[in-house]
């Protein structure tokens, strides 16, 4: 999915190790789109941890029973740079982010761009 990745890797701020940078991806192959800019918009949204995940346990709260990402108030990941817009632990984000494109029905809800018939 490298197309389409969310995020591509940028540098690295320093420690903790797993605390990396990443620039959002300029992907332009949806025209009806426009470019990710990084609103974190989709870094708003619960991210259920599933087997095989692994992030550092302060990040991590309990919903509704389920491992999750813990969120700031306003829904915000708290992996999310609230200056930057991207994610800090992109190296060892949850599968559930990995597989999210931007483009896809859900970013497209999420901009209020919905696809166009046929
Ligand atoms: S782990 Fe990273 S990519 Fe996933 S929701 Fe949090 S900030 Fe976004
Ligand atoms: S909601 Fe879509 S446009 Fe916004 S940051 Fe996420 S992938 Fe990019």
């Amino acid at each position: 999915m490298a197309s389409l990745d969310l995020h591509r890797q940028a540098s690295n701020l320093g420690s903790p190790s797993w605390a990396k940078p990443v620039l959002l991806a300029r992907i332009t192959t949806h025209p009806d789109l426009p470019e990710c800019a990084g609103c974190g918009r989709c870094c708003h949204l619960v991210v259920e941890l599933r087997d095989g995940d692994w992030v550092p346990e302060p990040l991590v709260a309990e919903h509704y029973g389920a491992r999750c990402m813990d969120q700031h108030g306003d829904g915000a990941c708290v992996a999310l740079d609230p200056v930057t817009r991207l994610c800090t632990i992109y190296d060892i984000r949850p599968l559930t982010c990995r597989v999210f494109t931007r483009g896809e029905l859900l970013c497209r809800r999420i901009l209020g761009r919905h696809p166009t018939p046929g």
